[in-house]
């Protein structure tokens, strides 16, 4: 062991001996694991090893894939084996929902161009897997790579191969300790100090710990776990090749050959933590005792679907813990405020997710970002809230009991919530408001108009299409009220405020008094925020972005920071409302003293609204005359009461973010997330149009320069209406052209003023044209589709820039 490494990584699981093998095949040899007993010590070794291709993240899924692939080169790098049974794997689906699902996921396989999947009957469930009951089963989806792969000999291969590439392994040495220096970090392990540039937590089990370790607190928490190894089943031992990896959704396990028996592994509806606050030191490898009444109705369900299963005993069980983040991706890259402090931790299937978590990861810390979009696994996307021990035990044994259950794209689900609510939450729900959440926000999402309406979980158009059908009217043609607490603020102050807004933002910089659309971007040209810059004319200055991403933000803010700049988080205590619609200047009039009706499109400033010294914009998501008003969360019940008494005879009503939805789509409006992510250039995505060429010095400037006096992006964001009746696109279904993959959906939704199904698209150029014909699957069915022009309704922006 050296005294100075360029990284160190804690932890010789599967995840932390992935991370040690890209960073030293990418470049970084001077790099060492640090083990506090042998390799495997953690989870890795009682492991499954099982690999699935299913994740509802597509870029996740996209980083499994690569992770399968990885499995048999390390083993040639390493010439260490890692047992691999590349057996095939089959999800069943045993209601009509959920076999409506697996054919979603199929075509979003196609989307992210895994194409070794396929749908399966019943029938062919039973030849693939004779061991499998069909009982029940209406259909199943086959992945050519999945299987299972020998866990210890897994992890031996990963360090195996870094060591070959020059890394170092140190087994039986604790890191007892962390401190920050100014250029690194001095990690105080049992065999002496080590003063290391960069550290990587992938403490698995103790990951909460080595995050105290610098002061930070994860959210991450071990949950137990069973599964039974059976005696020899004459049948399995019978079979001339082994049986593919089976999954039974409906039944809560997962199947594979083990020798000449079966493995029968299950997520527990009455999940059980297991030390919340991390594994004891001492911890090695022990495993609980097994708890069988607890899970007896899984049991059942297996014994079921394997008959055989009740014909032999049980070998072998084993009852261990693992780690879990509250939506179970796992928590990759850099903390704010800690440079050269790594996460790759809360990973729940190291031996699936591993080899991209350490991919993604060795690429972030040696060029600074990865590669793929990881914002899905990105540490950053939770906040301090998610600290909070009851919302980490509530979510992740949430996510734990649902592993292989569906969630449908209008379903609420309950764990962490309600948490952060906006003043005026009581006042809307007793309007009838109904409530999703942003970032542990309650933020609306339409207003039932009984007590007693109930939304239908379903893929389809739900039963409350026609209640945002009547706010998408309300807005259009009279004026919508929309709390806007769920978006992010933040204060930009300091002699360097506007210096700094200008090199960080692609965008000009509004003049005073005005606000302006600003695209962020990476070094690399690729998307980091789709933001609005309001220039309040007296040295303050406000960015305005997506309320989920502002701890993300925050951090590529505080990476960037420049002198003489106060930059301040305002999202908990300025809340607001926007009104849009034709009658929206009218009601502001009612109690606006000042020139309101002087704001021109894209104008701000400081007015009077009722009692409330209020900052307005007029900005428009909805395609209407719009005006956001800002307060703080003192007064945002009164601005509420008094838009809505100034509203009541002005067809005004209250509206939530479904009807937003609707109407931005109409108007072709992109959102974060979908048509607007990392892993996208501001010319894929229309985005350009905001870059401000003349600025000789802005962040991506040179890629951006690059690509704009290039070929131009290979896919580019076009508008698509769709021949669909029932059900409306959502998001990655994938795009035809004659029958072949020309792209994907980026998001979509019904279009209520137009009446038409649309969505926004990520497209071949080539298939980009204006009438061109395509087709989208759509919950299973094919619908023709086409590309239109640009927003479908009031393409010239009358309303919203209109005088009102
Ligand atoms: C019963 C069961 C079945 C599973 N089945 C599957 C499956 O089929 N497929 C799959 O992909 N996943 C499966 N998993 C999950 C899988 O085990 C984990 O995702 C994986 O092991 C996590 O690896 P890790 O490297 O993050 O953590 P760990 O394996 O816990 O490794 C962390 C390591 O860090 C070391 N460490 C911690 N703190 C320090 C310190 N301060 N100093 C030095 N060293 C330290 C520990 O000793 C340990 O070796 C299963 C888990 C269980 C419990």
């Amino acid at each position: 062991m050296q005294s100075h490494y360029r990284a160190v990584v804690i932890g010789g699981g599967v995840v932390g001996a992935s991370v040690l093998y890209h960073l030293a095949k990418f470049g970084w040899k001077d790099v060492c694991l640090i083990e506090r007993n042998v390799l495997t010590a953690g989870s890795s070794w009682h492991a499954a090893g099982g690999f699935h291709a299913l994740n509802a993240d597509p870029n996740i899924a996209s980083l499994q894939a690569y992770t399968i692939d990885l499995l048999s080169e390390i083993e040639k790098e390493s010439g260490q084996s890692v047992g691999m049974h590349m057996t095939g794997g089959m999800t069943l689906a045993g209601t009509p929902d959920r076999w409506e699902w697996l054919q979603s996921a199929y075509r979003t396989f196609q989307s992210i161009g895994i194409d070794d999947v396929r749908l399966i009957s019943p029938k062919e469930a039973g030849e693939l897997n004779p061991l499998v009951s069909t009982h029940g089963i209406l259909g199943g989806m086959y992945a050519e790579r999945e299987g299972y792969v020998d866990t210890t000999g897994t992890v031996h291969a990963y360090a195996g191969a870094a060591k070959k590439y020059g890394a170092e392994v140190v087994e039986h040495n604790r890191v007892l300790e962390l401190i920050q220096t100014s250029d690194g970090w001095d990690v105080v392990t049992k065999k002496g100090t080590i003063h290391a540039e960069h550290v990587v937590n992938a403490g698995g089990l103790w990951a909460k710990q080595v995050g105290r370790m610098a002061g930070i607190e994860l959210p991450v928490s071990p949950l137990n776990h069973h599964y039974l190894i059976s005696d020899t089943i004459p049948e399995v031992a019978a079979l001339d090749k082994e049986m593919p990896l089976t999954v039974d959704l409906e039944g809560f396990t997962y199947m594979r050959q083990d020798q000449q028996g079966m493995l029968l592994g299950i997520y527990e509806i009455d999940h059980e933590h297991w030390m919340m606050d991390g594994a004891p030191w001492e911890y090695g490898f022990e495993l609980q005792q097994e708890d069988t009444d607890r899970i007896e109705k899984e049991l059942t369900l297996g014994f079921e679907r394997y008959p055989a299963l009740q014909k032999v005993g049980v070998k072998t069980w084993v009852n261990g813990a693992f780690t879990f983040a509250p939506d179970g991706n796992p928590l990759v890259g850099p903390v704010r405020g800690k440079p050269g402090y790594w996460c790759a931790c809360g990973v729940m299937a190291g031996f699936l997710q591993g080899g991209g978590v350490g991919k993604s990861l060795a690429e972030w810390m040696i060029h600074g970002e990865p590669e793929a979009d990881v914002f899905g696994m990105d540490v950053a996307r939770f906040g301090p809230y998610a600290a909070n021990k009851e919302y980490i035990k509530q979510t992740t044994g949430q996510f734990y009991t649902r592993r292989f259950v569906m969630t449908y794209p209008n379903e609420q689900l309950p764990a962490g919530r309600p948490l952060k609510k906006a003043p005026a939450y009581s006042g809307m729900t007793a309007a009838g408001c109904r409530w999703g959440a942003s970032w542990g926000l309650e933020v609306p999402l339409y207003f039932a108009p009984t007590a007693d309406f109930t939304e239908t979980p379903t893929l389809k158009r739900s039963n409350a299409h026609e209640i945002v059908a009547e706010e998408c009217k309300a807005v259009r043609e009279a004026a919508g009220l929309l709390d806007i607490s769920g978006f992010s603020r933040f204060e930009v102050s300091g002699a360097g405020a506007a210096a700094w807004l200008d090199k960080i933002m692609a965008s000009k910089l509004p003049a005073p008094g005005r606000a302006r659309l600003a695209p962020m971007l990476s070094t690399e040209g690729k998307l980091k925020g789709d933001l609005t810059v309001f220039n309040w004319g007296d040295g303050t200055w406000w960015i305005m972005g997506s309320y989920y991403l502002r701890e993300w933000h925050m951090r590529w803010f505080t990476d960037h920071m420049g002198e003489n700049v106060i930059l301040r988080d305002i999202a908990d205590a300025t809340v607001g409302f926007s009104l849009s619609g034709p009658n929206s200047l009218k009601v502001l009039e009612k109690l606006t003293d000042g020139p309101i009706g002087d704001l021109p499109f894209m104008g701000c400033g400081t007015f009077d609204v009722g009692l409330i010294r209020a900052k307005v914009g007029r900005l428009s998501v909805s395609g209407e005359l719009g005006y956001e008003i800002h307060c703080s969360a003192a007064e945002h019940i009164t601005l509420r009461e008094t838009l809505l008494a100034a509203g009541a005879d002005l067809g005004m009503r209250e509206v939530g973010f479904n009807a937003l939805l609707s109407l931005r789509l109409e108007k072709s409006f992109g959102i974060w997330g979908a048509e607007f992510t990392q892993g996208y250039t501001a010319a894929q995505t229309g985005m350009d149009r905001w870059i401000d060429w003349s600025k000789p010095d802005f962040i991506g400037r040179d890629a951006a320069l690059k690509e704009r006096d290039g070929n131009g992006p290979e896919q580019i964001v076009v508008m698509l209406e769709i021949d669909a009746s029932d059900a409306d696109a959502s998001g990655y279904e994938p795009v035809w052209k004659d029958g072949a993959l020309v792209g994907f959906v980026t998001s979509g939704g019904y279009g209520h003023t137009v009446g038409k199904s649309l969505a926004m698209a990520m497209i071949d150029r080539a298939a980009s044209a204006e009438g061109t014909e395509l087709a989208v699957h759509i919950v299973g069915a094919e619908r023709p589709a086409r590309v239109i022009a640009a927003s479908p309704y009031d393409a010239e922006g009358k309303g919203m820039r209109g005088a009102g």
